[in-house]
């Protein structure tokens, strides 16, 4: 009932909201190959061909997308479609922009501060534009085979690419409403750069609302991927070279994962200076070291030379307001910084806070009750929980090894011994001393070098990395 609703929900995202412009174009991007191994160009091979033949891209038919989206033709394919465009459909800004590519090859310097159009997935985003298009990753068969929807805004003046990515697990469905109300909220004549949305890149596990593809494999574990791997290696080699390589920023949404939920926060690889500074941009929030499971997006993006993090938010199979709205506050900070966005003020206390982190698990099995909350400061030796068997009535409280905040935790169920409950924040430690998070805010990018330094150098997560931990992980 509640993937119904979800699903219901995803469609509605399709067909509501801003009265924005939007082209739509259907097409096939099953041939779009790269070199195999090598991290593609910020346009594919077919992208760049078609521009070097000097082939103009379908700018296909105008909708509006708070209107609802009519039985499609048949599929248009991107080299035979020809659309027809009145000129007073047409944006000024666009118009102008034909007139001076054609007419001109000294451009005159204005041009300089309109966007150029963006080439991915086989068609042409003119500056000033909101588009749907799709993302097939070719691994199914003719008939059954669904693409993906890919929401591009591209701004009308210059500026960076901000990419963001959901529901890789495909029961991780907060991501899906963030990427939905930052692309509706954006206004394309007034954004600088583009972004592009990818709200479900596990359409196979958010169908069965499972974390994993259809063969129990984790979508997040073989990026960039292989061409010639696995079928889920080849399902992120497709969308890693189709898509995430038009990005100069990031961010892959994610929640807790089986039962447990997570403050907003976001994981990032504090040892590199330059995803640092990128995570100075979000606002008032919990940042968590984390270099990252092998095989991850992010870990991947990072590696191609693109910073990125992982935001979570909430847990899996459920939608939560808050956490949505948070991430949206973030991501909305973030547009802001980048300068994509007129600066508005979100937060009375913008900066985010730096932290170590440590899972605590139950010793006995039984039925789990929290006495925290998530967000929750904890000291040294606080109770989180009460495990009780339900058999003998024995009860073992499960107590907090540190001072610090409960940035994730299992919601109350039936554990087994060994099951990690509670995910503790730990800000800084000298000598078990609780340190007030604001002396380790990062405000300026020395401070918060000096906040990882302090994170690097006394290391709090001392458990090993079983499995389950990394499953727990974005
Ligand atoms: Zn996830």
């Amino acid at each position: 009932m509640l993937h119904r609703y979800i699903f219901s929900l995803t469609l509605f995202f399709c067909f509501c909201c801003a009265s924005v412009f939007a082209t739509e174009i259907e097409n096939d991007e099953s041939t779009v190959v790269s070199g195999a191994g090598t991290v593609a160009p910020a346009l594919s091979v077919v992208d760049v061909a078609i521009q070097e033949a000097g082939v103009s891209l379908p700018k296909a038919k105008p909708v509006q997308l708070d209107k609802p989206v009519l039985p499609e033709p048949a599929a248009i394919s991107a080299s035979t479609y020809a659309p027809t465009i009145k000129p007073a459909e047409k944006s000024s800004l666009t118009t102008q922009v034909d007139k001076i590519v054609a007419e001109s090859t000294q451009l005159p310097t204005s041009i300089m501060d309109v966007q150029p159009a963006l080439f991915l997935l086989g068609a042409e985003v003119p500056a000033a534009t909101a588009t749907r298009l799709s993302w097939s990753p070719s691994q199914s068969f003719e008939g059954i085979a669904s693409p993906s929807p890919v929401l591009v805004v591209n701004g009308a003046t210059p500026g960076p690419t901000l990419c963001l990515t959901a529901a890789i697990h495909g029961d991780e469905l907060n991501g899906i409403e963030i990427v939905r109300r930052i692309l509706y909220q954006l206004n394309p004549e007034k954004l600088s750069g583009a972004v592009i949305g990818v709200p479900i890149v596990n359409l196979q596990g958010f169908r069965r609302a499972s974390r994993y593809l259809t063969d129990r494999r984790d979508l997040n574990r073989y990026f960039p991927g292989n061409e010639q791997g696995s079928s889920a290696s080849r399902i992120a080699y497709s969308i890693f070279h189709q898509v995430i390589t038009h990005c100069d920023v990031l961010v892959d949404l994610h929640t807790g994962s089986f039962y447990r939920e997570n403050l907003p926060q976001l994981r990032a690889d504090l040892q590199d200076p330059d995803i640092v500074k990128l995570t100075h941009n979000f606002g008032s929030i919990v940042v968590v070291h984390s270099a990252g499971a092998a095989g991850t997006l992010r870990g991947a993006a990072v590696a191609a030379g693109i910073p990125a993090v992982t935001l979570e938010a909430g847990g899996p199979m459920r939608l939560e307001k808050s956490a949505v709205e948070h991430g949206v506050k973030s991501i909305q900070t973030l547009l802001n910084k980048m300068k994509m966005v007129k600066k508005i003020r979100l937060w009375s206390h913008p900066e985010p806070v730096y932290y170590g982190s440590t899972w605590v698990r139950a010793d006995r099995g039984g039925i789990l009750f929290s006495e925290v909350k998530l967000g929750e400061n904890i000291k040294k030796s606080d109770v989180l929980g009460i495990v009780t068997d339900p058999i003998t009535n024995v009860s073992q409280n499960i107590v907090s090894p540190y001072n610090g905040k409960v940035i994730g935790m299992a919601v109350n169920q039936v554990v087994m011994p060994g099951f990690a409950a509670y995910h503790i924040g730990i800000a800084a430690e000298d000598d078990g001393e609780l340190i007030n998070p604001q002396d380790v805010m990062a405000g300026k990018d020395e401070q918060a070098l000096q906040a990882v330094e302090v994170v690097e150098n006394k290391p709090i997560t001392v458990m090993p990395v079983d499995a389950d931990i990394e499953d727990m992980n974005d």
